[in-house]
């Protein structure tokens, strides 16, 4: 496994894979890795020689009061976890390499990136779509391979690849998470105590709403009504929203219909915690994916 630290050198080996027409596979990720980003990397290796992860906390994407400068940095433990399953390249660059001194360039996907995160984490998605975009410049994969976790990220960069017309297949992999239901997130270390056990109730409240829908329940309006609900019984956490959208358009739906997700967020302590679940009609009834 070779450790790439520049953008120069990473175009290199990038271009001599495709030379050899290589498929090329990424997993973007800020590193303090667990087992959701490794399944990502595994689903590449099944895919895809080389495979590439790159680790680069994004300043761009955090806001002037986000978590930055003590976001979890733990190089060393990442690349010999990669080693074992076998990644070819790490890509881990610095800022100013990334984002050299006269940077001006942001990318938008309209709409899609103002509500639910956007909206609490203003400009958040454009420094994701940024560094995204930069990384498929870099890297040109065939394939890049994201959590659901993070389920308007996901349907942002797949609408920036189809727009501006890339050669990289977006894939979307299913939710990791904790043997009590907690999804597994790196800002899960910043959870100790009593938050940590509150923090399941983003799970819970999601999986209270998922026995409902298997119910019959349809309407919107009441599958957030138990969602907050069971919030109300968790006094150590404080959502911040709990919506249940169409997975196309992410705006609200009254009714359960066709693909739905329902996302939420939630600050544990000063912890704040995205989860969803994902909706999918089969046959005259829905089932829930966590
Ligand atoms: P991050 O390092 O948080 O930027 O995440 C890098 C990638 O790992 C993103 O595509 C995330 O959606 C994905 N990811 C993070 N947590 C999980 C999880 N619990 N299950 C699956 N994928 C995840």
């Amino acid at each position: 496994m070779e450790i790439i630290r520049t953008v120069e050198w990473m175009k290199q080996v990038a271009r001599a894979a495709q030379a050899k027409e290589r498929l090329v596979g990424l997993v973007p990720t800020m590193g303090a890795l667990h087992e959701g980003h490794l399944s990502l990397v595994r689903a590449a290796k099944k895919e895809c020689s080389p495979v590439v992860v790159s680790i680069f906390v994004n300043p761009k994407q955090f806001g002037p009061a986000e978590d930055f400068q003590k976001y979890p940095r733990h190089m060393e433990q990442d690349t010999a976890a990669l080693e074992v399953l076998g990644v070819d390249y790490v890509f881990a660059p610095s800022v100013a390499d990334m984002y050299p001194d006269g940077f001006r360039t942001a990318v938008n996907v309209e709409g899609l990136g103002d509500r639910l995160e956007g909206r609490s984490r203003p400009g958040h998605f454009h420094g994701v779509a940024t560094v995204v975009l930069k990384l498929f410049e870099i890297i040109q994969p065939r394939f890049a391979y994201f959590g659901r976790k993070d389920a308007q990220q996901v349907r942002i960069i797949q609408q920036m690849a189809g727009d501006l017309n890339l050669d990289t297949q977006v894939i979307a992999c299913p939710i990791v998470r904790e043997p009590d239901g907690l999804a597994m997130s790196s800002r899960n270390a910043y959870l100790n105590g009593g938050d940590r056990q509150a923090a399941t109730v983003l799970y819970r409240a999601l999986g209270a709403m998922k026995k409902e829908i298997e119910a019959g329940e349809l309407d919107a309006a009441r599958l957030t009504a138990t969602i907050r609900r069971i919030f109300e019984t968790e006094p150590g956490a404080a959502p911040d929203y709990a919506e249940i959208v169409d997975a196309d358009s992410l705006e609200p739906v009254i009714r359960l219909r066709k693909t739905c997700y329902t996302l939420v967020a939630a600050f544990v302590g000063k912890t704040r915690l995205i989860d969803n679940a994902l909706i999918e009609e089969s046959g005259d009834s829905f089932s829930v994916n966590l």
